[in-house]
């Protein structure tokens, strides 16, 4: 390792933060602070017997040329497939009908998680520590976690933490105080028999619910293991975010069993999880977020709630910190 380049920290192993340690990797020694055990943040999967619920982004798009080669360069390490689902769109109250989609869309293999996973490879990651606190001086920051350890210096310090987070930890980026994000129920159910679906995706509208998917019929999923995920509507999610979870979780599946004609409370598995910051509405123009003491922010919340805007948020961070390390060390 080279001593004499800037040390960074990154809060945050994410898309945005493996992509952001990564492409700054030539420039700097990056560290990363991940509060979780897992890896990819929100590209994140649950285990529960032989079910598997990718409970948070349960695919995703590629439009920009920059995005589709970086998810070619998965496709190529098998790390992500497109699915080609039987996607409809549901109405209580009436049939499914079927539904085009002209955008593809992507799926981790075997499972959502597997994408941080293979992005972590060679970076440091201290999982497990969530950062509470930034102390110490510009361009010599320290890092408190929550057991009071502390970690550092850094030259500088990168929240990639949902906005919420980053404004807490990062008070006086001003800007990211304003920044709102929505929250996302997610119900998750394993039956031991099929349905009996014609479909793999439904989108929802007039219904707490805004969307079901059969996590078990992605690509390169493990035979069995029948599983079906439940995303609630924001709005649903804000009125009952603090509603006891027994009572979510019924009522979810009350809603759901309406819009598929079945007693979904046949599922030999039911959990529930509340992702109380999983996605914001697009931002009017793409934000950076760079103070002049060392302190820097970005994140899917700069530009849109999406995979995609996580990864342009990182690599614009990654280009305006890489440009300036390689002015300093002459790289
Ligand atoms: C239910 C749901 C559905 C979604 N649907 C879609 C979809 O259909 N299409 C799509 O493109 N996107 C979707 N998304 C959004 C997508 O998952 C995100 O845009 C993307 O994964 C964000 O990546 P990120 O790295 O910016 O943030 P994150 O993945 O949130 O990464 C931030 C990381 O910071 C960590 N962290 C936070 N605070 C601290 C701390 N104090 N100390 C240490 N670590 C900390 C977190 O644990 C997390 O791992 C969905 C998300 C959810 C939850």
């Amino acid at each position: 390792m080279q001593t004499d380049l800037p040390h960074i920290a990154i809060i945050g192993a994410g898309l945005s933060g493996l992509i952001l340690a990564r492409q700054l990797a030539p420039y700097a020694q990056c560290e990363l602070f991940e509060k979780s055990r897992g890896l990819g943040g929100r590209l994140a999967t649950r285990y529960a017997g032989d079910y598997q619920f990718d409970h948070g982004a349960p695919d995703f798009t590629a439009t920009s040329a920059a995005f589709q080669a970086f998810v070619h360069t998965l496709e190529q390490a098998r790390v992500v497939v497109p699915w080609h689902a039987i996607r409809v769109r549901l109405q209580p109250g009436k049939p499914p009908v079927i539904s085009e989609y002209p955008e593809r869309h992507y799926v981790g293999i075997p499972r959502m998680n597997q994408i941080g996973k293979y992005l972590a490879q060679d970076l440091v990651v201290r999982r497990q520590v969530r950062i509470t606190r930034i102390h110490g001086t510009p361009y010599a920051w320290q890092l408190q976690d929550e057991q009071g350890n502390d970690y550092g210096p850094y030259d500088r310090v990168i929240s990639t933490a949902p906005a919420v987070q980053t404004a807490v930890l990062m008070p006086d980026l001003l800007a990211v105080q304003s920044v709102s994000m929505v929250g996302c129920y997610v119900l998750m159910l394993g039956f031991t028999q099929p349905l009996p679906l014609s479909w793999q995706v439904a989108e929802v509208t007039g219904s707490a619910i805004r969307r079901i998917q059969l996590n078990h019929t992605k690509p390169g999923r493990p035979a069995g293991g029948y599983s079906m995920v439940v995303h609630a509507t924001s709005a649903w999610t804000a009125t009952h975010s603090e509603a006891d979870r027994v009572w979510v979780q019924a009522q979810l599946i009350r809603s759901a069993g309406e819009l598929v004609g079945q007693d979904l409370n046949q599922a030999e598995h039911r959990a529930v999880h509340l992702w109380r910051y999983a996605t914001c509405p697009p931002a009017a123009e793409p934000l950076l977020y760079i103070d002049d003491a060392g302190l820097a922010a970005c994140g899917d919340w700069c530009r849109s709630g999406t995979v995609e805007a996580a990864y342009h948020s990182a690599c614009a961070m990654a280009d305006t910190l890489g440009h300036d390390f390689a002015q300093q060390t002459g790289r």
